[in-house]
C-alpha cells in the first residue's frame, strides 16, 4: 500500500512558458519523425525507428534500449531523478498502420504537409504525434529546470497496429524493468465536443465460431426436406438460446464474475455528455439495440455484448436454388466487463451449446481481458488535474472505452493503475486515408505531458 502526499509541485508555468515558445520547432521535428514509415504489418522501417527513438531517449539523459522480443523491439527508455516522487510509465506505439489506399491521400502519407491548421501523415495522429509530444514534455522539463520532476519510464511498442502480439509476454517477462505507480498512454481521439478525456478502461473481448455440419454434402430441398436436418436452422435455434428478442443474454454463467461498476463510476457515466438522436441520425438507426431503457454510456461500459459477426452457409446468390445446407458457420464475438475473461466466457459457450445443440463445435479464437483502473486511485485527480492545468478545462473522465486495447498488461499482470489521455482531435482520421492531427492539439499534448510530470513531481510514495 502506497501513502501519497503532496508537496508543491516545480515551476510548471516556466516549463509551459518554454513549450509556447518551442512551437515551431516542435513542429518541424514531429515532421521529420513522420517521414519515416514503420509499418509493422509489412515490416517497413520498423528497427530504423526504433533506433531513432533510443537516440531520442539518450538525448533526454535516459538509458534506453531497443529490447528484442519474438517480433518487434520494444523501445525502452528510464530517468531516475526523484528518489520518493512517484514513478510513471509512458506507454505509447511507433508502429503505424499501412497507408493504402495511396491514391485516396491528398498528400503523400510519409511526406508531412500542413494545410488548415493541421499535420497531415500517417502516424500523425496514431501513435507518432501523440508519444512524440510527451517525450518533448520530458525535453522541455530537462531544458528549464535540468531534471525531471518525477521518474520515468518510456515503453514504444512496434506491434501495437498488428494486435500487439509480445506485450504480454514482454510484460512478464520484464516486469522488474517496468515498476511503476502509474502508466499514462497519450492515444486516441478527445470527445467529438473537443473535450479532453481521460480514460480508465476498455472492454476486453473474445472470439468464437460456431460450426456444425449436418451431412455429407448440400441437398434437394425437396428430395431430403424433412429428411436431413439443415445445418442453418440447426444454428439459427441454438443462437436464439443464447439471447432473448429483449436484450437478455441467456447462456447461463456468463455473468457470474461481473463486478458492478461502483457508485462514483456510475456517476462518472451518467456526467458524460449524451447525444442519441444525433448518434441514431449518424449511423442511421431508428432505435438503439435492446434492451430498452438502459442508459447510453452503461451500454458500452457497463455491460457485456453478444455479437453475431457473420451467419454463413447454403445459397446466397441471385435467384433461387432449392438447396438443404449441410454446414454452416456462426463466426461470434462477446466484449467482456470486468472481472470476466476469455476463457470463462469460452467455458460457459461450449457448457451452452453442449446442453442446446451438442452437435455444434465450439472454436475459440482468443481475447484479451478487460481493463479497469479504479476512479478513486489517488493518480486519478492528478492525471485529471494535469489536463485542467494544460487545457484550462477539466476533462471528462470515461470510466471505461467500449472497445479493447491491451490495457490489461499494465492492471492486471503489473497491477498499477493505467490511464490513457488522448490528445488527438476527433476527425483525426487514423487507419485511414489523410491521417491529420490538430497542430494546436499536438501542442495542447506537450503541455498535457508537461503538467502531468509536474503534478506528479508533487507528490511523494512511501513504500
Ligand atoms: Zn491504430
Amino acid at each position: 500500500m502506497t501513502d501519497l502526499s503532496t508537496e508543491p509541485a516545480p515551476d510548471l508555468a516556466a516549463v509551459l512558458a518554454h513549450i509556447d515558445a518551442h512551437r515551431d520547432a516542435h513542429l518541424q521535428r514531429l515532421m521529420d519523425y513522420l517521414r519515416h514509415p514503420s509499418i509493422s504489418a509489412h515490416d517497413i522501417g520498423i528497427r530504423e525507428v526504433a533506433g531513432l527513438l533510443v537516440e531520442m531517449l539518450e538525448r533526454l539523459g535516459m538509458e534506453a534500449e531497443a529490447v528484442p522480443t519474438a517480433g518487434h523491439p520494444m523501445v525502452l527508455g528510464r530517468r531516475s531523478d526523484v528518489a520518493g516522487a512517484p514513478t510513471v510509465l509512458l506507454y505509447g506505439h511507433y508502429d503505424v498502420q499501412p497507408p493504402d489506399p495511396l491514391e485516396a491521400w491528398v498528400s503523400p502519407p510519409f511526406e508531412p504537409t500542413i494545410r488548415d491548421g493541421r499535420i497531415y501523415a500517417r502516424g500523425a495522429g496514431d501513435n507518432k504525434g501523440q508519444h512524440f509530444a510527451q517525450l518533448l514534455a520530458l525535453e522541455a522539463h530537462l531544458a528549464v529546470h535540468g531534471r525531471l520532476p518525477c521518474n520515468v519510464i518510456v515503453l514504444l511498442e512496434g506491434e501495437e497496429e498488428i494486435g500487439s502480439p509480445q506485450i504480454a509476454q514482454f510484460v512478464r517477462d520484464h516486469a522488474d524493468r517496468l515498476r511503476a505507480d502509474l502508466v499514462v498512454t497519450a492515444d486516441g481521439p478527445l470527445h467529438p465536443s473537443g473535450r479532453a478525456v481521460l480514460s480508465l478502461g476498455v472492454r476486453g473481448m473474445v472470439g468464437f465460431d460456431l460450426v456444425v455440419r449436418t451431412g455429407r454434402t448440400d441437398a434437394h430441398s425437396g428430395n431430403h426436406g424433412g429428411l436431413m436436418p439443415n445445418a442453418i436452422w440447426t444454428l439459427v435455434h441454438l443462437l436464439a438460446t443464447m439471447k432473448t428478442p429483449d436484450g437478455r443474454i441467456t447462456i447461463e454463467g456468463l455473468h457470474d464474475p461481473i463486478r458492478p461498476p461502483s457508485n462514483a463510476e456510475r456517476a462518472a457515466a451518467e456526467s458524460l455528455p449524451v447525444d442519441i438522436p444525433g448518434y441514431l441520425a449518424e449511423m442511421g438507426l431508428v432505435r438503439l439495440d435492446a434492451p430498452e431503457g438502459r442508459a447510453f454510456h452503461d451500454r458500452l461500459m457497463f455491460h457485456p455484448t453478444l455479437t453475431i459477426n457473420g451467419l454463413h452457409g447454403g445459397y446466397g446468390g441471385p435467384g433461387s436454388k432449392t438447396v438443404l445446407p449441410c454446414a454452416a458457420v456462426a463466426k461470434c464475438d462477446v466484449r467482456l466487463v470486468p472481472d470476466m475473461t476469455p476463457d470463462q466466457v469460452l467455458d460457459c459457450v461450449r457448457a451452452h451449446v453442449a446442453r442446446h445443440a451438442p452437435e455444434v463445435e465450439v472454436i475459440g479464437r482468443g481475447g484479451m481481458l478487460p481493463s479497469r483502473t479504479p476512479i478513486d486511485s489517488p493518480y486519478t485527480a492528478v492525471v485529471a488535474d494535469a489536463l485542467r492545468l494544460a487545457r484550462g478545462e477539466a476533462p471528462l473522465v470515461v470510466p471505461s472505452f467500449g472497445g479493447s486495447l491491451p490495457d490489461y498488461v499494465f492492471t492486471q499482470i503489473l497491477g498499477v493503475p493505467a490511464f490513457v489521455t488522448p490528445y488527438a482531435n476527433a476527425d483525426e482520421a487514423n487507419h485511414a486515408p489523410n491521417e491529420n492531427l490538430s497542430i494546436e492539439l499536438f501542442h495542447a499534448g506537450i503541455r498535457s505531458g508537461a503538467a502531468l510530470l509536474s503534478r506528479l513531481g508533487g507528490m511523494r510514495t512511501e513504500g
